[in-house]
């Protein structure tokens, strides 16, 4: 047979060798992204509290049969009972493993503040962004955690209230900031977004119409990260001192 009958043959076949390859590391790489964007779908967090006219019969029941705050443990089946939503939020808080970012406009939660004060003892790095005003208020939380060494921050704009009421829980960005000032390496962690109407105040979990959403959503996450951290930067200089 003729050699170069024979290099062609050699070419055809190393050309069909070499697509059916890149065809079939093609289809499983298409296969991989399906699986990972499916999984993030499953594992996205998106839940909303709803504060209404029920959550004022489960507190009155709550009153009524124990005056504890977790009153019917785990059993209670008023989805808008004040125990459960805010037990919901303490849960995502003790789950948090490196950062709380909080702006907040009123924070008087004692049930919500203890919460931080354990993040505290986990070593979390906790930043906090309020209204001047309000952190001085009737009950307020803020200047007690300044005490414990939590920074915060506040606008000094007189005419505009620092009126935001949203979380982060183990931003990916701050996660990232914080890795890299502390040199060591931090898990990739799926940050937590918390937001909507909601101060923490007795009267935002009991007696108003109220939401709050929360959420895993990575692009809802890295905005509400960006504004946070804007806003840190903006108002540094304005800190409330322990
Ligand atoms: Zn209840």
């Amino acid at each position: 047979m003729n050699n170069q009958y024979i290099k062609y043959a050699l070419y055809g076949l190393s050309t069909v060798i070499a697509t059916e390859l890149v065809y079939n590391y093609f289809r499983r790489w298409m296969k991989r992204c399906a699986e990972i964007r499916a999984s993030r779908t499953e594992s996205e967090i998106a839940d909303v509290i709803w504060i209404n006219e029920h959550t004022q019969d489960c507190a009155v029941k709550s009153e009524k049969n124990s005056p504890k705050f977790f009153h019917n443990g785990n059993k209670c089946k008023n989805m808008f009972c004040y125990p459960r939503n805010i037990r919901k939020i303490i849960k995502f808080i003790d789950n948090a493993k490196y950062s709380i970012d909080l702006s907040m406009y009123i924070f008087t939660s004692n049930e919500l503040a203890l919460a931080f004060h354990r993040a505290i003892k986990r070593g979390l790095q906790i930043r906090i962004v309020s209204d001047q005003e309000m952190c001085f208020s009737s009950g307020s939380r803020i200047t007690e955690l300044t005490k414990c060494g939590i920074p915060v921050r506040f606008p000094n704009a007189t005419n505009m209230l620092m009126h935001h009421k949203f979380c982060i829980l183990d931003g990916p960005g701050r996660s990232r900031a914080l890795s890299k000032m502390q040199k060591k390496p931090f898990e990739n962690s799926q940050g937590i977004l918390f937001t909507g109407s909601l101060n923490w105040t007795h009267q935002g979990f009991n007696a108003n119409f109220e939401n709050m959403l929360i959420t895993s959503n990575s692009k809802l996450v890295e905005k509400f990260e960006e504004e946070f951290e804007r806003m840190w930067l903006s108002f540094n200089g304005q800190d409330l001192n322990s």
